[in-house]
């Protein structure tokens, strides 16, 4: 009798557990949430503004008042070192091969800068070297920098990857950008192989955007995260040239340039010694300040040294050039819906009343505009070991459209998360899609970034290409105008009379209940063997 009664106990709870999970999600405070972050008062939350105060302040009060302990020991905030480095390029850059000088002009052919915290660097005739796409894939058996010295050379490599330039299928991932084809990789791995200089190629299909996009000449200011690697760096000149310059160039040093790329496409490839040398100096002035990551956690009851991350970045573009008389930058969409999505799911959470079996910590990294600063500096400085954390979930741009039948799964195929997500999303009555735009490879250009490279499985998934009443096409057209019309401009806001929360809402339901059965087990999800982020988990 006792366990009959204890069967049909436990039956009532599998019964209504899910749509209570649901009722735990509160639409309103959603709104509230994206009313208030995205307000003129917070002037667009730029990282070190009046607007940073503000926004911090907003969170510190809404994860108090929602239950979370603070996630760094007895703070809700992480001080995010920064430095902001102008760059002075040369005006002209002079490259030379026995009895001959080419020159080129900063802004229409080249542009260079330093990412060093130094004054000056100096490449004194530094030898050019061609290295392919500038990629070392070891799952692939693909090194560009193979059998070669790069000690005080300087790298001309691709954009992109060979899969992309061939549109091959089994090279990398075909059409679809892998990580190997994003400049801040190509950077990274130059410096790893101890050039002192790397220049892309830039063209406009493989690169995802055009010229004016990567050229600093008119303002030549970063942001970093300001750690030892701003002085320890080797690679102290990055830059790109135009397709055609570097056409140019490779004529200059007796190559063809077409020739060059289609031998680099080919697996086997070995670096080319250019013949040409390259001398640049490069002045710097920098800034250093701070700013601030924002997180609360809820503890384990069963094992909390295991974790899953939700992160949502804060910053935003602050006040900026006016268009149409309106100069802040509010973010509404980007990424101030996000915010207001992983508060829900906090709340959610600590409405339970029960902590659930691992650590969840909510995380809303700083400088993400910048090249996601505030989350690289978290993953240098985890509050849990990257191997005991599950799952990282990000979100960042979200569509005001209302309810959507899809999933859109940004980086389709990296991991096991997939399945998890497929599953719950089925309860919703929705599909998995893939991103229609995977040669963009917006799957490296937000926060998961920083969590794949050290091995966390990440999902960056949302309601995208096909909302319930438009249908996939009118979807896709209000998508295609978002991203022209209202992303990173003054008009992201959010009007009520206007938009429907109605899809987030149901992200942010998915979301919970994802999170709440990762978080209730112990299983962490297995990369695919075939993700340029593989590890043994
Ligand atoms: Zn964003």
């Amino acid at each position: 009798m006792k366990n009959l009664y204890l069967i049909l106990l436990l039956g009532i709870f599998s019964c209504i557990s899910s749509p209570n999970l649901d009722k735990l999600i509160d639409a309103k405070q959603i709104e509230q949430d994206i009313l208030v972050l995205a307000s003129d008062s917070l002037q667009g939350r730029a990282p070190l503004s009046v607007g940073e105060q503000k926004t911090l302040a907003y969170l510190e009060e809404r994860m108090i008042g929602i239950g979370l302990d603070p996630a760094f020991g007895d703070s809700y905030l992480q001080e995010v070192p920064l430095a902001e480095i102008t760059s002075a390029a040369p005006k002209q850059i002079e490259f030379s091969i026995a009895g001959g000088r080419l020159s080129m002009a900063d802004g229409e052919d080249y542009t260079l800068w330093s990412p060093l915290l130094k004054d000056e660097f100096t490449l004194n005739q530094s030898e050019l070297v061609f290295a392919g796409f500038g990629i070392d894939a070891p799952e692939y058996s693909w090194n560009d920098f193979e059998g070669i010295n790069l000690a005080g050379k300087t790298v001309v490599v691709l954009v992109n990857d060979p899969g992309f330039h061939t549109g091959d299928t089994d090279l990398f991932n075909g059409n679809a950008m892998t990580f190997y084809g994003r400049w801040p990789y190509k950077f990274d791995v130059a410096n790893r192989f101890g050039a002192a200089g790397c220049i892309i190629v830039h063209e406009e299909a493989a690169a995802g955007y055009p010229w004016s996009v990567v050229d600093r000449s008119g303002n030549n200011t970063e942001y970093y995260l300001n750690n030892e690697a701003l002085t320890t760096n080797v690679c102290g000149a990055n830059g790109w040239i135009t397709r055609e310059a570097a056409s140019n160039l490779f004529e200059f040093c007796g190559l063809n340039y077409e020739e060059m790329k289609r031998k680099a496409t080919v697996p086997g490839f070995k670096p080319i010694p250019m013949g040409a040398k390259f001398s640049a100096t490069i002045r710097n002035t920098w800034i250093e300040s701070s700013s601030y990551n924002v997180g609360g956690v809820i503890k384990g009851s069963e094992r909390p040294e295991e974790a899953l991350v939700y992160t949502a970045h804060w910053d935003h573009l602050g006040i900026g050039v006016p268009v149409d008389g309106d100069s802040i930058y509010n973010g509404a969409s980007d990424n101030a819906a996000a915010i207001a999505w992983m508060l829900a799911i906090a709340d959610g959470f600590t409405k339970l009343g029960s902590a659930p079996e691992r650590s969840i910590l909510f995380l809303s990294p700083t400088a993400e505009e910048a090249g996601l600063i505030g989350s690289q500096h978290y993953v240098n400085n985890p509050v849990f070991e990257h191997s005991k954390t599950a799952a990282c979930f990000n979100s960042d741009v979200i569509l005001f459209l209302g309810r959507f039948k899809d999933v859109t799964v940004t980086g389709l195929g990296h991991s096991e998360l997939d399945e998890y997500l497929a599953e719950e999303a089925a309860k919703q009555g929705r599909y998995i899609a893939e991103d229609p735009n995977p040669e963009n490879g917006m799957f490296f250009r937000s926060d998961q970034l920083p969590f794949l490279r050290v091995g966390v499985p990440a999902l960056f998934a949302k309601g995208y290409t096909h909302q319930v009443e438009m249908g996939k096409e009118e979807t896709l057209k209000a998508v295609e105008k978002y991203w022209r019309v209202t992303y990173h401009k003054p008009s992201d806001h959010y009007i009520p009379e206007e938009h429907s929360l109605e899809g987030l809402v149901e992200d942010t339901k998915l979301f919970f209940r994802l999170g709440h059965k990762l978080a209730n087990e112990s299983y962490f999800p297995k990369w695919s063997k075939t993700s340029e982020f593989y590890v043994e988990r």
